[in-house]
């Protein structure tokens, strides 16, 4: 780029047929590299991290996530940025898992949260666990980064759209051979002799050196007896008694409720929604039900008001929900949530103190095809300013399609032939290659966005597992993995401990 730029310089003006230099996207790239090249190095010492999970959120999603952004607000969607796209560093991870090319949320969060590639659906623990076998599950069990930093001193906290069982915040604070063991009931006899417990149990009843300060999210019936409202539990247990009965506990169930809590410590859980939270597109079924920027903004709040430093993980699951579905409209719209999240962790934290990472567990099939011009909505028909530019059959198609999923053609029926409204509306399932029930996570490598101490090593192409290794590292650069107590002063530079 400088020597071009060198000798673009050389050139006399007269041989150019425009002059490139006064062009506002030259004038533009030209202020973000200065802005690179002023750009300090990342120190090596966090006091916080914060891990952003984007779940299902490949590289394409991102693209379209950042159009449709941009769109709703009115502005070219192509040339929007997301909050995250503007964090100095990025690289790619390799999602697999030890047992299938395509991973699931279970393996995605866990080899991130332990550094060890375990197989689909286990969480917490090693490569060594059987699938549904407790006995082990209980010798492959591995501490997550969240429990390390517990020990460590710190504070955990887990966020999450979906319920705080399912397998992203599971990997916060779970050790299960599989992700389904949520509630008791969903336990085998088997599995309940040898001493395995339900992930509802896990969260609450942790050790207090490891258990989680903080959680957030939906699944209320898997902590509240049958009988109890939605409960599910058939052991009788009300896990939020369990965890109210702590000094200083508080629960809260709604937004309300939420935004009025105090920042300070004591254990606090928050079950906002049975199951997941709904989507905010569906405004009358969110009511009174906290936003990912709400819930992600209290965390922070109430985790620095520990002063210890902390860890949290933040999920945002609906991205992963919604293109299971092939319902790209609600799924772009939590890309955006997450994007409102990590802008509130940006304003709300230090970069010389606090790493962010934002990624994904995994990505999913959804395309972008070619035709639509700039203006054209991302979730409509393939339109050049409004004229349809139509299939090989002559057929409108649309600019987003999936490759597999419900909107597929199910035995030989063709689907209905969309147009622009039923396109645009938040209800549409985009069409689909294969017809499945629920779309299939896709395999290849996501984006990993951060800013920073120790940002500068996630660069590159590299195993979901070494982000683990960052995160221990920027929590404790003499030690690795063993995490260091944290420092008590802002802003400390350690050297490169190896
Ligand atoms: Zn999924």
């Amino acid at each position: 780029m400088k020597t071009f730029l060198f000798l673009l310089a050389l050139l006399p003006a007269t041989a150019m047929a425009a002059d490139a230099t006064k062009n506002p996207q030259f004038v533009a790239g030209r202020a973000a590299l200065e802005q690179a090249l002023d750009r300090p190095q990342p120190g090596r010492h966090a006091r916080n991290i914060i891990l952003f999970i984007g779940d299902g959120m490949g590289i394409n999603s991102v693209t379209a996530g950042r159009i449709f952004a941009g769109q709703a607000r009115g502005l070219d969607g192509a040339s929007y940025k997301l909050s995250f796209e503007t964090l100095p560093f990025g690289g790619f991870s390799k999602t697999y898992s030890a047992d299938k090319l395509v991973t699931d949320s279970a393996n995605g969060i866990s080899a991130i949260m332990t550094g060890v590639k375990t197989i689909n659906a286990a969480i917490g623990v090693d490569d060594t666990v059987r699938t549904k076998d407790c006995q082990s599950a209980l010798s492959a069990r591995i501490e997550t980064l969240a429990e390390q930093a517990k020990r460590s001193g710190r504070a955990a906290g887990v966020v999450t759209t979906a319920g705080i069982t399912d397998a992203t915040p599971a990997g916060a604070y779970g050790h299960v051979p599989f992700r389904g063991w949520r509630a008791d009931a969903d336990l085998p006899p088997d599995a309940v002799k040898a001493g395995c417990v339900d992930l509802a149990r896990q969260l609450v009843e942790a050790p207090d050196a490891v258990r989680m300060d903080l959680a957030f999210g939906g699944d209320l019936q898997d902590f509240v007896p049958v009988g109890t409202g939605p409960g599910k539990r058939a052991d009788g247990r009300d896990l939020t008694k369990t965890w109210l009965a702590r000094p200083g506990a508080r629960y809260v169930t709604d937004a309300g409720a939420l935004s009025s809590l105090a920042p300070r410590g004591g254990p606090v859980l928050g079950l906002f929604a049975s199951g997941d939270l709904p989507s905010p597109v569906d405004t009358d079924l969110h009511k009174n039900v906290p936003t990912l920027v709400e819930m992600t903004s209290k965390a922070i709040d109430i985790l620095a008001a520990k002063k210890t430093g902390y860890f949290l993980l933040v999920e945002s699951a609906s991205i992963d929900k919604w293109h299971h579905a092939n319902n790209a409209y609600r799924a772009l719209t939590d890309v955006d949530e997450l994007s409102k999240a990590v802008r509130a962790a940006m304003d709300k934290t230090d970069p010389n103190d606090t790493l962010i990472i934002v990624t994904a567990d995994h990505s999913h099939g959804l395309v972008i095809s070619a035709g639509s011009s700039r203006e054209e909505p991302i979730t409509g028909l393939v339109r050049n300013h409004g004229v349809n530019l139509p299939d090989g059959n002559g057929n409108p198609r649309t600019t987003l399609s999936y490759a597999t999923g419900p909107g597929g053609p199910r035995d030989g029926v063709a689907r209905p032939i969309p147009d622009e409204a039923a396109a645009t509306s938040p209800d549409y399932r985009q069409p689909a290659l294969v017809y499945m029930e629920s779309a299939q996570h896709a395999g290849e490598d996501v984006p990993v966005y951060s800013r920073g101490p120790d940002s500068d090593l996630l660069t590159g192409t590299f195993e979901s597992s070494y982000i683990y290794q960052v995160m221990a590292h920027a929590f404790s650069p003499a030690d690795g993995p063993r995490l260091a107590k944290p420092v008590k002063t802002h802003r400390r530079r350690h050297a490169h401990g190896r």
